[in-house]
């Protein structure tokens, strides 16, 4: 069963000369598998990232999430099926500061038009299985990286997605506290049986997947599961 096929992938960019980002991505991610994405700066991952996230188009080929070939819809389709089936987890956790954990944890259901009583309830759960059930009323402010973090992850759950996309999610947490996103990513990973797609430059993090893709130049130059990953 397939989450995420690209079928000879190409993205340029424009500008004063063109860029090729990509230059002929065929891959394939399998609902449920967990998978770290490397490579040294300007290999095309953020690119990459982008494409599986709906959030840009390619040049040339097909980019099919869930089943839809999201080079095909335009700006407000994709829009709406991110909202439906991808997260997304940032290195920088982009909360909102004026609002409390629970308000942030609530904003994806409030923009869906969720019912209060089941916002207040799908809430309380998520934040029960990151652990945060003591933080409700804080600010942002107020908490460590790693619980910004998890307040992160605990927003990318409460809409159910079936696609967790992370761009360097424990980039700005020391070892021990990167340590333990990566514990609880993988527990919703089994529990939920979400599709995980990290971009990291973290080793650690990579081998917490259970599959690496190595990007280089925009190709995928190595493409291996991980033994012992995913543990
Ligand atoms: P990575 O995330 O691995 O650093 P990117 O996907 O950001 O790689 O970039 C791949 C290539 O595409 C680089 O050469 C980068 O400069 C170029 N690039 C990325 N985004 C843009 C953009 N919006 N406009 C022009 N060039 C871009
Ligand atoms: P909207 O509900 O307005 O369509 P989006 O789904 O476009 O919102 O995006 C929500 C947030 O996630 C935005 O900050 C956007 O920049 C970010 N985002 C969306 N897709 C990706 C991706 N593939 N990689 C990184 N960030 C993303």
């Amino acid at each position: 069963l397939t989450m995420l096929k690209l079928c000879d992938v190409i993205k340029t960019y424009d500008g004063k000369s063109e860029v090729t980002a990509l230059t002929g991505i065929n891959l394939t991610i399998g609902i449920g598998e967990m998978v770290a994405i490397m490579g040294p700066s300007g290999s095309g991952k953020s690119t990459l990232l982008n494409l599986l996230g709906g959030l840009d188009v390619p040049t040339s080929g097909q980019v099919v999430v869930a089943g839809k070939d999201l080079a095909k819809e335009n700006e407000k389709e994709r829009s709406l099926f991110r909202r439906s089936k991808v997260s997304y987890i940032f290195q920088a956790y982009h909360l909102m500061p004026t609002l409390k954990v629970s308000q942030n944890v609530a904003l994806p259901l409030h923009l869906a038009g969720v019912p209060a009583g089941e916002i207040t309830r799908k809430v309380a759960q998520v934040l029960r299985e990151v652990g945060l059930e003591g933080r409700v009323n804080h600010l942002p402010d107020a908490l460590s990286g790693g619980e910004r973090q998890r307040v992160a992850i605990a927003r990318a759950l409460v809409t159910g997605a079936p696609l967790l996309l992370a761009d360097e999610p424990t980039g700005n947490l020391d070892t021990a506290r990167g340590e333990e996103i990566l514990n609880l990513l993988r527990s919703i990973h089994r529990e939920h049986g979400t599709t995980i797609v990290m971009v990291t430059h973290d080793n650690h993090a990579a081998s917490a997947c259970e599959r690496l893709i190595k990007l280089r130049d925009g190709r995928v130059e190595g493409d291996s599961y991980v033994a012992g990953g995913g543990r």
